[in-house]
């Protein structure tokens, strides 16, 4: 915690429109990209699915990231592991397939808390070759019912970062159960902390808004219902072609910027008010108390923030709706907002909130963005992990991208906890500055 100094809430969102901006001149590059690979999604998605097991296949690379992205689990069973390819399979003198079963067989044995299995692909060309699918299928024939066995690819080729999860999720999509009745159900898409979903849940329950499920689910086998009737709705931007999945078995996206911040969290909710026709009296009554006490907290960050020069590099995808929320509720000046694609079904909501000085690119091509941050010399870069080092030695300020998807950031509770997330690494310049 930063010593938060006191100031008066700011009351309601600020009205960015006039200053909005539609047609952005959005700088693309293809070059050499500096971003997590997919892998890292099993972290955050092994803690929410509690009776699934997520197995990498792939190298000691694979092995590595994944053990050091999530820590080393020495007085709990892990519920990640990685099926390394070792000499005897490069060589060609092991059958692949034969391992794999081998593998999930002695797995499954010695664990029968598993419900669901994930195999996750990697970048290895031996992995490539190899079908996933076909091994689920398989593995299906033999442990079917009491364990599913699904597969995805969290390859540094086809995702980055956080679109894993995104794969992880639609591969889920078809095998979900259909719904039976024709009464409006709400699905809330995307990995929340439980304590952040139990938050959110409270709030639709007293604003009258139900059934509602969460995906993914605590459970891996437990999945919510999709149809016709289904209303999604994503807490996270990066999941398109989950979001795409669910609109082909019927469900409808509902259009709404990321419940992020004050104003983001009171927007997102507003979109289900309004598909649930939630009187404008009920939606204040709810949304009162938790979005002033949301105000204050964020309130108390403003004074290290307003007036900074913020630059994003691209890496987690929560760039955009976090630089939304910079801009309007703390009163920063966005000089480079990086991700590292833009899905405009996901994000349009939220790019036509960012101001018109705010540089958008999309994609990287690290050396020439990192020349346009040495250029502008921002108060604070957010930026991946093998980037924050290099620029801190040039006198760079820097806050890690991966911690805000760490923690706990959505929803009205937490509007301040993110705040400060941006303020820590200011404080601790302004302190050490002689
Ligand atoms: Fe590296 Fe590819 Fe393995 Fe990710 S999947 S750790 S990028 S080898």
């Amino acid at each position: 915690m930063i010593a938060a100094s006191p100031m008066a809430s700011t009351g309601g969102c600020v009205d960015t429109a006039s200053g909005a901006r539609t047609n952005l001149p959005v700088i693309r590059e293809r070059g050499q990209h500096e971003v997590f690979c997919g892998l890292t999604g099993i972290v955050w998605l092994h803690r929410k699915m509690q009776d699934a097991f997520f197995m990498v296949v792939g190298s000691r690379t694979c092995a590595h990231l994944v053990q050091s992205a999530a820590g080393v689990m020495i007085f709990a069973e892990p519920r990640f592991a990685t099926a390394i390819l070792s000499e005897r399979d490069l060589a060609g003198l092991a059958d692949a397939n034969e391992e794999l079963d081998r593998c999930v067989t002695t797995l499954l044995q010695r664990r029968p808390d598993i419900n669901a299995l994930f195999l996750v692909g990697s970048c290895p060309s031996e992995v490539i070759k190899l079908d996933l699918h076909r091994a689920a299928e398989r593995l299906n024939e033999r442990f079917m019912p009491q364990v599913q066995v699904l597969n995805y690819s969290g390859s540094g080729i086809e995702t980055t970062f956080t679109q894993g999860e995104d794969a992880c999720l639609r591969c889920l999509v078809p095998i979900m159960p259909a719904t039976t009745g024709t009464v409006a159900e709400l699905l809330i898409v995307g990995t929340l902390p439980d304590m952040v979903e139990d938050q959110f849940a409270r709030l639709f329950a007293q604003m009258g808004v139900g059934p509602v499920h969460f995906f993914p689910p605590r459970r891996a086998r437990q999945l919510p219902p999709i149809g016709a009737n289904t209303r999604v709705l994503l807490a996270q931007p990066f999941l398109g072609e989950t979001a795409r999945a669910l609109m082909a078995r019927g469900g409808t996206l509902l259009a709404a910027p990321y419940p992020f911040g004050v104003c983001g969290t009171t927007d997102w909710l507003q979109a289900v008010a309004d598909a649930y026709d939630v009187s404008a009296e009920t939606f204040a009554k709810v949304t009162a108390a938790p979005s002033d006490r949301a105000h204050a907290a964020v309130s108390r960050y403003k004074p290290w923030l307003e007036g900074k020069r913020v630059f994003f590099f691209p890496d987690s995808q929560l760039e955009i709706p976090l630089a939304r929320f910079l801009h309007e509720e703390c009163g920063v000046e966005l000089v480079e907002v990086g991700t590292p694609y833009l899905d405009r079904l996901m994000i349009e909501t939220e790019l036509a909130r960012l101001p018109a000085t705010a540089q958008v690119s999309e994609g990287q091509d690290v050396e020439k963005q990192l020349d346009r941050c040495r250029t502008s010399r921002p108060d604070l870069t957010v930026c991946g992990l093998g980037l924050a080092n290099p620029l801190e030695s040039e006198g760079l300020r820097t806050k890690w991208s991966i911690e805000l998807v760490f923690s706990p950031v959505h929803g009205y509770e937490q509007a301040g906890d993110l705040a400060e997330l941006f303020a820590r690494p200011l404080d601790r310049a302004s302190r050490l500055a002689v």
